[in-house]
């Protein structure tokens, strides 16, 4: 048994819950204790210099955050990971341990919209050089790298328009330099999409997302080689970004049916993007899983699954969507994804609220676009949802 490879639906209920716990409970406890005593200093100082295993504090270490991120360091093939407050969070520790004054990073102009905030709002204001490419531009990437950079931020499949970048090709690239890779792998989850398997050193995630998969708690994940990602706990356990017991144990309970909850969303999303992509009164699809998407063979070569995420345009203008919209019974009209209940919104409203129609249309978002986050339900439903909701505009 030692050496088996257990699948990703087992490692999603198993990892980081091995342990025995108080009275023989199953579940991992929410230890909402903000420090752990010991009973003599000699433990307590071996306990506060890591030589042996324990908790001092909660800003740092906490029993059921530790078990999320075995949970996440598993289902990500890493040899460590560690667990922020926020997705953001996660974003803003990784990047600001590695990018300090006179550091040039190269990332794409299609990252998430908080992200994109910080490369174009904050970096600058700290003597960082950012240089944001065209998303799919992969010579451009490798133009851009090889002149030189410290840290290279991908996200693949994008926000909204599941945009998708080679990570083998691009972290070859950043190799030759010795640049450290990062990729937001949030749309896509370690059910999906392995990264470091791709050469990537660190992968991130919004667990807010489909890891916790309920909407009903925050959080972020990063995980890599004991290394690097001890020089990002290091500067959360002092910026304070941590992440607390009662989210870590939502997340961790929301991931034991992380791979039951994808292969639904991944078939679902299949069935309905076939669908839409036949539709008169609709002029646009966007899903790495259609043949005819522009990311489909790298998408093929680096995903097990193509994801719950997709998004298309209705044939005509922003008036359509305030018609469409209000028209479908089974998703909430909000922010966010990932979750159990099917979700669906305009960029133009939400995600790139703060941009032009010009800079939407150079990110190639019509102004009739909406962003759908498949639910768990019978995709049947949905469908049944879509159509009716079509036939009223
Ligand atoms: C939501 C999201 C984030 C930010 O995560 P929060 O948990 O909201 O801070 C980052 N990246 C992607 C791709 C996201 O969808």
């Amino acid at each position: 048994m030692e050496n088996k490879k257990f699948s990703k639906a087992t490692d999603a209920v198993w990892a980081g819950e091995d342990n025995p716990y108080f009275k023989g409970a199953v579940t991992t406890p929410i230890v909402n204790s903000v420090a752990f005593a010991y009973k003599d200093l000699d433990e307590w100082y071996d306990v506060s210099i890591g030589k042996a295993d324990g908790f001092i504090y909660s800003r740092n270490t906490n029993p059921t955050v530790a078990s999320l991120e075995e949970k996440i360091r598993v289902l990500e093939g890493a040899e460590a990971a560690t667990a922020f407050a926020t997705g953001m969070a996660a974003i803003s520790n990784t990047l600001f341990t590695f990018l300090k004054p006179g550091k040039r990073v190269v990332s794409v102009k299609d990252t998430y919209g908080g992200t994109s905030k910080l490369f174009l709002d904050f970096f600058p204001a700290y003597q960082v050089e950012v240089k944001l490419c065209e998303t799919e531009n992969h010579e451009e990437l490798e133009y851009e790298i090889a002149k030189g950079c410290d840290l290279v931020y991908l996200e693949t499949p994008t926000n909204p328009t599941l945009k998708i970048i080679d990570i083998k090709r691009i972290a070859l690239a950043a190799k030759k330099i010795g640049a450290v890779v990062v990729v937001d792998n949030t749309f896509a989850t370690p059910i999906n999409q392995n990264p470091l398997d791709l050469g990537a050193d660190l992968v991130l995630h919004s667990a807010t997302k489909y890891l916790c998969g309920h909407s009903d708690a925050m959080g972020g994940v990063l995980a890599g080689s004991r290394e690097l990602v001890k020089q990002v706990f290091h500067f959360r356990e002092i910026n304070g970004a941590s992440l607390q017991a009662d989210p870590a144990y939502m997340i961790a309970r929301g991931m034991k049916t992380l791979e039951l909850r994808i292969s639904r969303q991944n078939e679902s999303a299949m069935k309905i993007a076939k669908y839409l992509n036949g539709h008169s009164k609709v002029s646009q699809v966007f899903y790495p899983g259609l043949e005819t998407h522009i990311g489909h063979e790298i998408a093929k070569s680096q995903m097990r699954g193509y994801g719950g995420m997709l998004s298309f345009a209705l044939d005509g203008g922003y008036d359509l969507v305030e018609k469409f919209l209000p028209s479908l019974k089974l998703v909430h009209l909000a922010a966010s994804l990932g979750s159990v209940s099917t979700l669906a919104g305009p960029p133009r409203t939400t995600s790139h609220v703060e941009l032009t129609e010009e800079q939407r249309a150079l990110l190639g978002i019509p102004e009739s676009l909406i962003r759908y986050s498949v639910g768990i339900e019978s995709v049947d439903d949905l469908l049944f949802d879509i159509e009716q909701a079509l036939r009223k505009i």
